[in-house]
């Protein structure tokens, strides 16, 4: 045994790794001693000849959004300070029963609000090709990680984009899948109705092996899928025939980088010459996506932040209380951030009597219509392909002071969240600033072993060499 095929070796690799790398800010808590720990005794326990779990030995980070018992779990704000998980979410149940190893919790936007990970209390995460521009967010950290080699795999959530984006923006795979397939159960939640975990992994066969593992229907969450999922079908496993789609609307954006835009034509000719139906179509409602998905998302997360008092968790504000209220002001005033409180006085105001129908009743009407335009796509379309960002990665503190700009760079990927649909960024192509980025494919809900086995073609196919 030379150590290097060994569970301790590759958790030693890793802890090393993540001590040379942590100018990136990529981890807000490494958990040493245990993975050392859980190494030594799954390597006794496969020397012994037992049978092992399916995830053997996968060292494996987590998002600071899930719950993972006796540890502290932050969301990366000041209100969760010193809070300790008392249960386990369900995947991070599922990732330890198939033997997975959690090294520890990465960086991320302040409760997953964010498109850049600069929003966390710990400090912004450093993108790892240009220490200067963001990696994406939320879920930053998770992708960092993963791009930097700290990690084999990643979980991070998705409630707009915070898997996609950074994964785009990383130059790796990055995993939504539908709504319902993975169970939200001990994920601390943003906005509960677009809510889901995502995989970050370097190919396409990883996320399948975790989606796996971690998905399936679950009794702690009540939107979790009950059935299985459908395997893939035939004519995406042999990319066969397809008949995709892209929005011409969303290609000929006046906010998308030309490069970007050729990299998916580029892209399209290919799957033109493979025989499959390439056509754009027209979708007149993506102007909308963005301010219905803001209207909805802060609505919800307003009523789901309201639990963070200074009574039951985390930080409380203890001098200079009055009274009751002025305890409740100070902790909320004190313990968010910046963003956070934007947004929680959004949703306020979208829910408020007098704005509740032209905001938020409106917003829902607008996700109806975007959930039947899209089942109709599907009833014509197998595949719908999109750019993941319209931008390669920004630079740090480049969209801090416009909001509106930062919340418009996500007009690719909440429609799959409006809408429930799995989604997928894989990287293919390199733009001539140096800065890869990838393409986004969305298939029909709960098609996710489909969309991965088209992924993993594609991947093997076009992707292009830097
Ligand atoms: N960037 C989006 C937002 O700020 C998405 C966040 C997410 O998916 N958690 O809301």
């Amino acid at each position: 045994m030379d150590g290097s095929s060994t569970c301790l070796g590759a958790v030693e690799y890793y802890l090393q790794q993540i001590r040379e790398k942590s100018d990136l800010n990529a981890y807000v808590r490494v958990y040493e001693e245990e993975a050392r720990i859980m190494a030594s005794q799954l390597d006794e326990k496969r020397l012994s000849g037992k049978k092992t779990g399916k995830l053997h030995g996968v060292i494996i980070s987590i998002k600071d959004v899930l719950c993972y018992k006796d540890h502290r779990v932050t969301a990366a704000s000041k209100i969760l300070d010193n809070f300790h998980s008392i249960y386990n979410a369900t995947a991070v149940q599922r990732l330890i029963d198939e033997e997975a190893i959690i090294i520890g919790h990465t960086n991320c936007d302040e409760f997953a609000m964010g498109s850049s990970s600069e929003n966390s209390f710990y400090g912004p995460v450093l993108n790892e090709i240009d220490h200067e521009r963001v990696p994406g967010g939320s879920s930053g950290g998770s992708a960092v990680a993963v791009q930097a080699g700290l990690c084999m795999v990643s979980l991070g959530t998705d409630t707009g984009g915070s898997v996609r984006q950074p994964a785009d923006f990383c130059g790796i795979v990055g995993f939504k899948p539908s709504y319902g397939t993975i169970s939200r159960y001990g994920v601390i939640a943003y906005a509960s109705s677009f809510d889901q975990i995502g995989i970050f992994a370097r190919n396409v066969p990883d996320v399948e092996t975790l989606l796996e593992v971690i998905g399936g229907p679950d009794g702690f969450d009540g939107t979790a899928n009950p059935a299985p999922l459908p395997p893939a079908a035939e004519n995406f496993t042999q990319n066969r025939k397809l008949r995709i789609a892209w929005f011409n609307q969303a290609l000929a954006s006046p906010a998308l980088d030309p490069e970007i835009r050729d990299g998916l034509f580029r892209l399209i000719g290919q799957l033109k010459t493979q025989g499959h139906e390439v056509k754009g179509i027209d979708f007149e409602y993506l102007d909308y996506v963005v301010p219905a998905y803001y209207v909805l998302t802060t609505a919800e997360a307003s009523s789901n932040l309201a639990r963070y008092d200074g009574i039951r968790y985390g930080f409380r504000n203890v001098d200079k209380n009055q009274d009751l209220a002025d305890l409740y002001n100070n902790t909320r005033s004190k313990g968010f951030g910046k963003e956070v409180k934007r947004r929680i006085m959004l949703g306020t105001f979208v829910l408020s009597a007098g704005y509740y129908d032209a905001y938020f009743t409106k917003a829902q009407q607008v996700r109806k219509l975007l959930v039947d335009k899209t089942n109709l796509i599907f009833s014509d379309f197998d595949v719908l392909i999109f750019p993941t960002v319209p931008s390669t990665a920004f630079r740090i503190g480049e969209k801090m002071t416009d909001p509106v700009a930062m919340y418009m760079a996500d007009i690719f990927t909440v429609f799959s969240n409006l809408t429930g649909l799995p989604a997928i960024s894989i990287p293919l192509f390199w733009h001539n600033n140096g800065l890869p980025y990838g393409v986004q494919i969305m298939t029909n809900r709960f098609s996710e072993l489909s969309l991965l086995s088209l992924s993993s073609h594609w991947m093997q196919q076009f992707r292009e060499t830097r």
